[in-house]
């Protein structure tokens, strides 16, 4: 580590520099969600070719799995997608690939990491999203609780304006202790 490497910590913090947290939390917080049930897991699972009852393996890259990887992200934008925690949205990966995947879209991260058979695997999780494609969640929340996701947005800019106001008196207070 460089002695330099100091400097990202000598500068001052904001509460919106963390606004895109807050936007997942809320966003997450919307998104509907399956129950478990294991037949519709091991459903799921071999519709990706894979054994439900052994260790699974990264859809992209095939080394062993460690952690689910929301095929659609949760949150475009600040908003919540319609795409949540879905059995049919989530799929086994390896860290690498969950990071490196990022914003990507799924079939774009395959064309990237462009292995031999690239086709099969494409092929395997067009065959998973489809079978029982998970429904769009923001459109059926829109449609059946129109009266409070308004309510819930207006709390969210709330907060949203609250912490532009902490962020403004935490600037006074630093001014007036170091002057
Ligand atoms: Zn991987």
């Amino acid at each position: 580590m460089k002695a330099s490497s100091i400097k990202k910590y000598l500068k001052p913090n904001t509460i919106q520099g963390r606004k895109s947290t807050f936007s997942n939390a809320f966003a997450s917080a919307l998104a509907p969600y399956d129950t478990y049930s294991e037949a519709a897991v091991a459903e799921a699972i071999c519709d990706l070719d894979q054994d439900p009852a052994k260790d699974l393996y990264c859809v992209y890259c095939e080394k062993e799995a460690a952690t689910w990887d929301h095929v659609f992200n949760r949150v475009v934008k600040g908003e919540f997608s319609g795409h949540g925690h879905r059995i049919r949205n989530l799929v086994p990966c390896c860290r690498t690939c969950n990071e490196r995947k990022g914003k990507r879209h799924w079939k774009e991260f395959l064309e990237l990491l462009n292995p031999e058979d690239k086709d099969q695997r494409i092929g395997r999780m067009e065959r998973f999203l489809h079978a029982h494609a998970a429904p769009d969640d923001y459109e059926i929340i829109q449609r059946k609780a129109p009266e409070e996701l308004s309510q819930f947005l207006q709390i969210r800019a709330e907060i949203f304006r609250l912490m532009g106001e902490a962020d403004q008196l935490a600037e006074k207070i630093r001014k007036k202790a170091t002057t």
